[in-house]
């Protein structure tokens, strides 16, 4: 089931403000009109330039996952080494033993700018959220929480940057995260049903 519409009602679960989107070429683009008209103007660019472009992990930014004193990110990781790993996967990992760690908004945007979308079904843009490096990737997203740290008076410390805030294993039920697609995210495409193949493939 690679390609399918990215983030259409990623959104719908949560009580946050639900925009209108509109569905060109199977991706939502009315949250990142900026990004797209940045593709548009953009010369071609290699997939690193792309990455560190696009994906510009702006790590301690507003993500609409964060309540409270809670913050969601994702890290690119590995369950299956290969030898021949796509480029995308090569330099998400990179990326990752950077210490590198995405907010849902960040993957959704490079979904929709159509990263890695020579992998995609009929080379078309897809959720790398749900389909990481496409079919029989053996890579997934790890989901990881973070708590406000405090002070020794027990204030809490000014939310100046994602070091700000301390790695948990768990946070209160109420408040994690369920974006659409998260069922899939944390399943290498090699693992999930036909390999992560689009249902039309043959
Ligand atoms: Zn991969």
């Amino acid at each position: 089931m690679l390609f399918r519409s990215v983030s259409q009602s990623r959104y719908s679960g949560h009580n946050f403000v639900c925009f209108p989107v509109t569905i060109v070429g199977g991706v939502s683009q009315s949250r990142y009109t900026e990004e797209w008209a940045y593709r548009l103007l953009a010369p071609k660019k290699t997939l690193m330039q792309k990455l560190s472009g696009v994906i510009k992990s702006n790590p301690n930014g507003f993500s609409y996952l964060d309540k409270s004193i809670y913050k969601v990110r994702y890290r690119y990781s590995e369950r299956y080494s290969k030898d021949n790993s796509r480029d995308f996967c090569v330099q998400m990992m990179r990326r990752t033993n950077n210490g590198v760690v995405y907010r849902i908004e960040d993957i959704d945007a490079a979904s929709n700018l159509g990263i890695n979308e020579e992998h995609g079904h009929k080379g078309k843009p897809y959720d790398l959220f749900r389909f990481k490096g496409g079919v029989n990737c053996g890579h997934f997203w790890t989901e990881q929480l973070y708590q406000r740290k405090k002070n020794p008076d027990g204030t809490l410390k000014e939310d100046k940057a994602l070091s700000s805030n301390e790695q948990v294993a768990t946070i209160p039920k109420t408040y994690q995260p369920n974006p659409r697609g998260s069922g899939d995210a944390n399943t290498p495409p090699i693992d999930m049903p036909n390999n992560g193949h689009h249902p039309n493939n043959k």
